[in-house]
Order: structure tokens, then C-alpha cells, then sequence
């Protein structure tokens, strides 16, 4: 399979004056096309930073990121914003979704000021993921006028938009109840079982033992990883013991 990422001893630090730390250690890591990855390892270890770096949102201070092919930590940042723009998807704890907008003009938006000529198919699109994520009816509404689930959804379609090669996702069920988290976590087997790659960062081990390969997380470095089958309701609580034995072996 082809490899969409390549990570090699990546070196990432942040300080000043004589304190200055490690966040991320020598670390390498691969992503395959198709992957359903999580990240997951305790507060503070670095996972963030890793999916910054990943995505070229965040320079390394050492090593290399080869995303499709291309070397990203030698582009400028417009070439960055560029290919962000046109091949990555990002969804965050809570969406980034400006205020003076409804749902659906926060979905377009980003696309739209791209490519002001396709309206008519930029809409299309997203009333077609709107109502692939069960929030159809939700247009007009303002962004305070959703729960805290479908404004998550609005996030994954806006994402969606530009049918992006991987999706990164940082802690996106973190602010959800177990229930909305688990249509969460239904919505990105779909998007992968449709051919996008999914990397995604939890700390929680319920939702890591929904993807198909964990990685373990400890003081800047990968320290284990497991592979899991196919995702079914069914083997959850199977997976989910084989995660948290492993956080146990390797003390996270
Ligand atoms: P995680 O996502 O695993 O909780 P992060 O990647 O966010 O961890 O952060 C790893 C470490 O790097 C933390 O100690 C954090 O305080 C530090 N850090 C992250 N971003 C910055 C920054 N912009 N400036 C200074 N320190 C940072
Ligand atoms: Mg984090």
C-alpha cells in the first residue's frame, strides 16, 4: 500500500533561554493511504504537535515530512496553505465556525473563496454532506443554535468540502456525551470504509478501539503500536480490552 505520510526523526522543541523541551524526539512514523489511525498517549505527550507537524501546520526543528511524495518541510508557507487547503481535512475539538454565519455559509465558505464560479456545485456538495451526516435541516440555523454533536458535523462536512486525502482529527469527541461521540466516531468509519485516510488523536481508549491501528504515545516518541481488524459494534468490547491492556503494558 501506498504511503501517504512519512514522518522520519521528526525533532520538534519548544522553550526559551536555557529551558527549552523536547516535544517531539526523534520521532518517525508512516501513514498508510487508507489508514484508520489513532494517536493516543497522555496529556502533554506530544499529539498535537504531532498532527501539526504532520500537516505542515507546524514547522520541525528536525527531520522530515514527506506527504504524498513531496518533502513539505521545504515548501513556503503559501505552498502549505495550498496543499492544506486542497488535500487535508482538519477537525477539532470544538469547530472553528465564524459567528455572522449559519451552518451551511460556514460549511461553503472555505471552498467558495477558493472558487467563486462553482457555487452551484460547491452547495450541491454540501447539501449533500449535510444530509449524509443527518444535518440537513440545520442550514439556516446559527451556530448557537446546535448542539454540540451537529455543530461537530457541520466541522466534518466543512472538512469533507474539498474531498481531502486524509482527514486529521484532534480529540474530536472531546467535548461530546458517550452518544454524540459515537455517531462521531460512526461518521469517520464511513468516511475511511470510503477510501479517506483518518488519523485521529484521543486519549480515550473506547473511542482508539473504534480505528483499525493505535499508536502509543509517550514523551515525544511512538513507543507501541497494535493493529486491529475491521471495525464492528459487535468486537468493540474485544478491542477495547486489547488497548487498554496495552496502555497498561507500556504505562501510558
Ligand atoms: P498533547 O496533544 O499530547 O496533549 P501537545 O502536543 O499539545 O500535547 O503538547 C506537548 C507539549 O508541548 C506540552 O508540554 C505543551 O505544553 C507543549 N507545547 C505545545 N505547543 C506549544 C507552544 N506553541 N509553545 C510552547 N509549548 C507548547
Ligand atoms: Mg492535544
Amino acid at each position: 500500500m501506498k504511503k501517504i505520510i512519512i514522518g522520519e526523526k521528526i525533532e520538534k522543541s519548544y522553550g526559551e533561554g536555557n529551558k527549552w523541551r523536547n516535544v517531539l524526539d526523534g520521532l518517525s512514523v508512516q501513514i498508510m493511504e487508507g489508514d484508520f489511525v489513532s494517536v493516543m498517549g497522555p496529556s502533554g505527550c506530544g499529539k498535537s504537535t504531532l498532527m501539526f507537524v504532520l500537516s505542515g501546520m507546524d514547522s520541525v526543528d528536525g527531520g522530515n515530512v514527506i506527504f504524498d511524495g513531496r518533502d513539505i518541510t521545504t515548501l513556503t508557507e503559501k505552498e502549505l496553505s495550498d496543499l492544506r487547503r486542497k488535500e487535508m481535512g482538519f477537525v477539532f475539538q470544538q469547530p472553528t465556525l465564524m459567528k455572522n454565519l449559519n451552518i451551511f455559509d460556514n460549511i461553503i465558505l472555505p471552498p467558495f473563496r477558493d472558487n467563486k464560479k462553482n457555487a452551484v456545485k460547491i452547495k450541491e456538495k454540501a447539501k449533500f454532506l449535510m444530509k449524509k451526516m443527518g444535518i440537513e435541516e440545520l442550514e439556516k440555523r446559527d451556530i448557537t443554535q446546535v448542539s454540540g454533536g451537529q455543530l461537530q458535523r457541520a466541522g466534518i462536512c466543512r472538512a469533507l468540502m474539498n474531498n481531502p486525502k486524509i482527514i486529521f482529527a484532534d480529540e474530536p469527541t472531546g467535548s461530546l456525551n458517550s452518544k454524540s461521540a459515537q455517531e462521531i466516531m460512526n461518521i469517520f468509519y464511513q468516511i475511511n470504509a470510503e477510501g479517506t485516510t483518518v488519523m485521529l488523536v484521543t486519549h480515550d481508549p473506547k473511542i482508539a478501539a473504534q480505528t483499525e491501528r493505535i499508536m502509543f504515545m509517550s514523551d515525544g516518541k511512538i513507543i507501541s503500536e497494535i493493529h486491529l481488524s475491521k471495525y464492528s459494534a459487535r468486537n468493540l468490547e474485544d478491542r477495547f480490552k486489547k488497548v487498554t491492556m496495552k496502555m497498561r503494558e507500556v504505562g501510558i
